[in-house]
């Protein structure tokens, strides 16, 4: 299997590059911040735990993500591998997935890092949405879609999600990139991390992710 970790603080990226990534490689992507969004709309146990951090801007406590996300990369669609966005968001975190992976014989193949100063990551989502049904993320300044308010791939309505307001996004940058810059280090020191400069246009950003993820997997 081919795990690759898609890296990087709140709004540099992620989630438009890694379905990008994903149909490169052929694996699904797994996104923590999703699984917990629907937890929260399903308004299960763990949902209802999670949204007390998420809408404060706060990472929730690794015992609430960690054996959920864990158990969703062991769901049948993730056996040839997969692209995680979100996970891991903290060393625990690193920890427990390697350890998962090295039970399924398997390892972190690679780790992305989309490098963007902090303060620029505040503006920027400002004017994120994403799409009701989806989770599909657009910029209205940068990434708009074709029509305004309506997601280009499902014609859902784009909204703006709750914890993009300034002050969470301000407290989610405080609470959360130290733990980022701990698990860019755990990457650094096991040899996988690849950095790329997330300031550049998006398809040059998706240009060095692939030719990253090219070289370091041997891809074709
Ligand atoms: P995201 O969509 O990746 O920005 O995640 C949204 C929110 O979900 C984050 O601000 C955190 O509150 C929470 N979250 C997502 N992934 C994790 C994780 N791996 N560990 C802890 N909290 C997470």
């Amino acid at each position: 299997m081919t795990v690759v970790v898609l890296l990087g603080a709140p709004g540099a990226g992620k989630g438009t590059q890694a379905p990008i990534l994903a149909e490169h490689l052929g694996v699904p992507v797994l996104a923590s911040g999703n699984l917990l969004r629907a937890a929260v709309s399903a308004r299960t146990a763990l949902g209802a735990v999670a949204d007390r951090y998420m809408s404060r801007g706060q990472l929730v406590p690794d015992e609430t993500i960690v054996d959920i996300f864990l158990e969703r990369l062991a769901a049948d669609d993730a056996t040839g591998g997969a692209i995680l966005d979100g996970f891991p968001r903290t060393r625990g975190q690193a920890r427990a997935l390697d350890r998962a992976l090295a039970a399924r014989g398997s390892r972190v193949d690679l780790a992305l890092h989309i490098d963007v100063p902090e303060e620029l990551l505040v503006a920027r989502m400002a004017s994120r949405r994403i799409c009701a049904a989806n989770g599909h993320v657009y910029n209205i300044a940068s990434n708009p879609p074709l029509v305004a308010g309506v997601c280009d791939l499902d014609g859902s309505a784009l909204i703006q999600r709750e914890d993009d307001s300034e002050e969470t996004v301000r407290a989610r940058m405080a609470q959360q990139i130290p733990p980022l810059m701990d698990v860019v280090d755990h990457y650094r020191a096991n040899g996988v991390l690849r950095s790329v400069d997330g300031l550049r246009p998006i398809d040059e950003v998706t240009a060095g992710l692939l030719a990253a993820t090219d070289r370091e997997l041997g891809v074709a």
